[in-house]
């Protein structure tokens, strides 16, 4: 057979072109798998794996902190401390990203559920909680809050009751607690002995509840189901805040009701808040009521808010001039504190304030719970 020879010559070329490839990637698969080998052997070096007893099981929303606690309880141990060693966390302190997956690696199969509700740093001034990337303002990772009914009733805490800006729980309409009444200026910190219990001994699912206005309630559902990602027909509360533009993020909600909150005739005060957010719950309450009665009936909910912000002047505009002069410094504010498109649907509102005299002056310039006509 004519030109046999040559393909044949021409296979042994191409087979050890094929061999040398074969060979090539496996050299290769074989460096491959030392390298993980090596890499795995580090892992398991830098995370001291985590000999519990009773393994826990994290319940859906669950903090790392509530974790933590209810292994020490479930083990025995004497402190969080033994438990935040092992897994190399300091507590009311956001995970860097790659202890956070060392964590998640040594803790293996089952506890898939506990990375996201694991504050983890991503940046120097980004933290991601529950698939949400957040300020590091947006949360209050070093003092304890929970709610005493939701405890009681579901024996966990969840993670978003660490969103600073969010003093209520959604499903109980009372305020969250953070101190116990042995030191009522000082926030709870994980170095009490139980999740529930202050070192005085008192059990802190005891403590007084305090109601938090309908509007307030709204807000905290309404917050707590863009963190749980879930569909917006599943708000119905009748004093939900109003629709935001479409492109709010968890993130720029919590600036917003941070800056509302924050509204004063004190510039100062308000560049303060910005740069060190209050996290005390007793501070944050009287703000968020602020934001909920604001955003329950926009924008009149927000005139007496605005009003607030030259009260201090002690003269009431007498002209759609003077009333936008007075608002200058809040505006000026409003621009660094906002994203842009809630900046933009905020100045809608105080343009709608301007042109309604109506409103510049009130007999009583504390707030009022706006007559809102609108229900869902
Ligand atoms: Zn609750
Ligand atoms: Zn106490």
């Amino acid at each position: 057979m004519p030109g046999g020879n040559a393909g044949q010559c021409e296979m042994k070329i191409h087979d050890d072109i094929f061999y040398d490839a074969v060979f090539v990637h496996q050299e290769r698969l074989r460096a491959e798998r030392t390298h993980a080998h090596a890499h795995c052997v580090i892992n398991q070096m830098m995370m001291p794996k985590l000999n519990l007893l009773v393994r826990t099981t994290p319940q859906r929303w669950e903090s790392l902190e509530s974790f933590a606690y209810r292994a020490v309880d479930l083990n025995g141990l004497r402190s969080l401390s033994e438990v935040a060693r092992a897994l190399r966390w300091k507590p009311g302190r956001p995970l860097p990203l790659q202890r956070c997956q060392q964590l998640m690696n040594s803790l293996g199969q089952g506890y898939t559920q506990l990375e996201p509700m694991i504050p983890t740093e991503i940046s120097r001034k980004e933290i991601q909680l529950g698939g949400h990337t957040l300020k590091r303002g947006h949360l209050a990772l070093s003092s304890g809050r929970f709610c005493p009914d939701c405890v009681k009733q579901y024996g966990y805490g969840r993670a978003y009751w660490s969103l600073a800006p969010l003093p209520v729980c959604e499903e109980h309409g009372t305020y969250l607690v953070d101190v116990c009444a042995c030191n009522p200026d000082t926030p709870l910190n994980t170095a009490r002995p139980g999740y529930t219990q202050c070192s005085c001994g008192a059990d802190l699912r005891d403590s007084p509840r305090k109601r938090a206005s309908l509007a307030a309630q709204g807000l905290a559902q309404e917050i707590v189901r863009r963190y749980k990602l879930l569909p917006d027909d599943y708000q119905d509360h009748p004093l939900a805040p109003v629709e935001l533009p479409p492109e709010t993020s968890l993130s720029d909600l919590l600036d917003l009701i941070a800056f509302l909150g924050s509204i004063s005739p004190e510039y100062a005060r308000m560049h303060l808040d910005r740069t060190r957010p209050v996290m005390r719950l007793s501070h944050v309450a009287k703000r968020f009521e602020f934001a909920a009665q604001a955003l329950c009936c926009w924008p009149a909910g927000v005139f007496p808010l605005i009003r607030r912000a030259y009260s201090l002047l002690g003269e009431v505009p007498y002209s759609s001039r003077t009333a936008y002069r007075a608002l200058q410094p809040v505006m000026n504010v409003a621009e660094r504190w906002l994203a842009a498109h809630v900046y933009g649907w905020f100045a809608q509102a105080v343009a709608e304030f301007i042109k309604t005299p109506s409103a510049w002056s009130a007999h009583d310039n504390r707030f009022q719970a706006p007559d809102c006509a609108r229900k869902k």
